[in-house]
């Protein structure tokens, strides 16, 4: 196994996740099979129990894993499945090391951090980097693995020790460290200032790491000068100087990497060169290309609760995106906070309330994505009601789902008070009225990991549907799940009489899967998250779906399908 290690310095948010998954492109372009691991030294045990305001998204793979959404770019950028073994945390490696500690594993020794912990650290690494993830038997060639956090923070030192350790056991021919870091330009004088650069390789190379390559953020491309002095001060060869300068769309990062013969330089550096061919990026460069020429666009209004910080929906992002660029379209999203679409904030926020109607108004599409908690769920239902009522395409996932159930109960079926178990007074509950109850499997008491995660199955219950149509009339579909609330089987019956059509279920035959209302151009609820399995040249059909119906595309694609 041959390792590139992407470390960080000088600033968070460099883009280290898409330069570290941009440099596994350009190696499997080359023929080579590559896999990926992200270290994240925070202690939570994995992201599920993170704030996707402060931390962005949390991404899901098959397996359930809930993880950090690098691994969402790492998906999307090689094609391959992950497993939440690939998402390594400073408390799954403590939790690991306390368990074996209580099992007297350690018997008689005192357990520290050097060399229980980061000896825990190099084990998971090799045994990780071993499982094959892009459907094929055996090991890849290469592992990407990006330390999360900036070189020099207190929580990586256990990791940059045990990579420390991995470099000299595996040998040079096998280890490659790839640092980004940033190149600011001041104003003032408009030169590129390498300073920060040159303190943080120094302080890499103080915890006796020393960088093969450094691949260099900034806005303008590198001078020449700029070059040669971060060579001679950095202790890098001027050709292992990369450039990761602004691009107009993040698909041209690879393609920018392979201008400057990255992939040659680590390739030597690995002893690769021999088994490696020549890059064959044309899917790369066509998409980067399609992308900056597209004209038209189409207006999507997303409406949910995390909508200041555009990670919190990243893979929504990704996945209309894709859906966008199949239909030769650019998205064009128009951001909802649900919160500002009901009328208590006609009355507090009058402008936001008037400017949140007039995007949704305006919209050719609405998208309901997943949520927690009843922050911005009435506005949620006032979106979902509106697009019901006025023919627009919609799409609600998961808690949009939900949302769409409670809603049509309370207008269609008279249940003027249906609401979802997860939104009512714990205290006094007002049983009768939930239409969306809580999954006996889960646990109200523990957060982390315990609710119905990962890839399970939809059988499709009638193949006259737009959904069982857009998977091109499978029987069943595998997608990921993350959810502690389901539609009440008990409301099913009425629902369906009134015109709501439950057309995907799940094995057992009583979870409901996927909504639709027939006599609508597209309105689609799914309990599933769709966006986690969308790849950059296959679409999510749901997402293709919505895109389609949103520009009056839809009726001629399915007939042709
Ligand atoms: N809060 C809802 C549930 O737990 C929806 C979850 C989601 O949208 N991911 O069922």
């Amino acid at each position: 196994m041959k390792y590139v290690v992407v470390t960080g310095g000088v600033v968070s948010g460099l883009g280290k996740g898409v330069t570290a998954s941009s440099i596994g492109v350009v190696l499997k372009a080359c023929g080579l099979r590559v896999t990926s691991i992200k270290i994240d030294p925070y202690l939570n045990t994995d992201a599920g129990t993170m704030s996707p305001f402060e931390h962005g998204e949390v991404f899901v793979l098959d397996d359930g894993g809930e993880v950090d959404l690098d691994l969402g770019n790492y998906e999307r950028f090689l094609d391959v499945t992950l497993t939440r073994d690939n998402n390594i945390t400073t408390g799954k490696i403590y939790q690991s090391v306390l368990e074996k500690e209580r099992k007297g594993d350690y018997l008689g020794k005192t357990v520290q951090v050097v060399p229980h912990i980061t000896d825990a650290i190099r084990n998971w690494i090799e045994s990780v980097s071993a499982i094959p993830v892009d459907g094929k038997v055996g090991t890849a060639d290469v592992c990407v693995i990006e330390l999360g956090g900036t070189v020099g923070d207190i929580e990586s030192m256990p990791f940059i020790e045990a990579l420390r350790q991995l470099s000299f056991s595996v040998g040079p021919d096998n280890f490659c460290l790839i640092h980004v870091s940033l190149i600011p330009v001041l104003s003032v004088v408009g030169e590129q200032k390498t300073k920060p650069t040159q303190h943080s390789v120094r302080e890499l190379r103080a915890l006796g790491l020393t960088p093969h390559f450094l691949a260099c953020r900034s806005s303008q491309p590198l001078l020449e000068p700029t070059k040669e002095k971060l060579s001679q001060f950095c202790h890098v060869p001027a050709g292992n100087i990369l450039n990761i300068h602004d691009v107009p769309n993040i698909w041209h990062i690879p393609l920018l990497l392979r201008n400057q013969n990255a992939h040659n330089s680590i390739l030597k550096q690995l002893n690769l060169l021999d088994i490696a061919s020549p890059p064959d990026l044309r899917d790369w460069t066509n998409m980067a290309e399609t992308y900056d020429n597209l004209t038209n666009s189409v207006r999507i209004a997303l409406v949910g609760k995390y909508v200041g910080l555009t990670d919190s929906y990243l893979s929504v992002m990704k996945a209309l995106l894709h859906a966008c660029i199949a239909c030769s379209l650019k998205p064009s999203i128009g951001w909802i906070a649900a919160s500002d679409l009901e009328e208590d904030s006609a009355k507090l926020t009058p402008e936001a309330h008037a400017a949140a109607w007039e995007t949704l108004r305006n919209a050719a599409c609405v998208l309901v994505p997943g949520g927690f908690g009843d922050r911005g769920v009435r506005g949620m239902m006032l979106a979902a009601k509106y697009a019901r009522e006025n023919k627009i395409p919609y799409l609600g996932i998961c808690l949009g789902m939900q949302i769409s159930v409670i809603e049509f109960a309370r207008s269609v079926l008279g249940m003027e008070r249906a609401n979802s178990e997860e939104f009512d007074d714990p205290d006094a509950p007002d049983r009768s009225n939930h239409v969306v109850v809580f999954m006996p499997e889960g646990s109200k008491t523990h957060m982390g990991n315990t609710m119905r995660l990962g890839t399970r199955r939809t059988l499709f219950q009638t193949p006259d549907c737009i959904t069982s149509k857009l998977y091109h009339n499978t029987e069943y579909v595998d997608e990921r799940h993350r959810h502690r609330y389901e539609v009440n089987p008990d409301v099913i019956g009425s629902l369906e009489e009134h015109g709501l059509k439950f057309v995907g279920k799940d094995e057992s035959g009583k979870r409901m899967e996927i909504l639709e209302i027939p006599n609508h151009p597209f309105y689609v609820g799914v309990q599933f998250h769709p966006e986690f399995k969308s790849r950059p040249r296959r679409p999510s059909p749901l997402f293709l779906g919505l895109i389609l119906a949103a520009t009056r595309q839809l009726e001629t694609y399915l007939k042709r399908a």
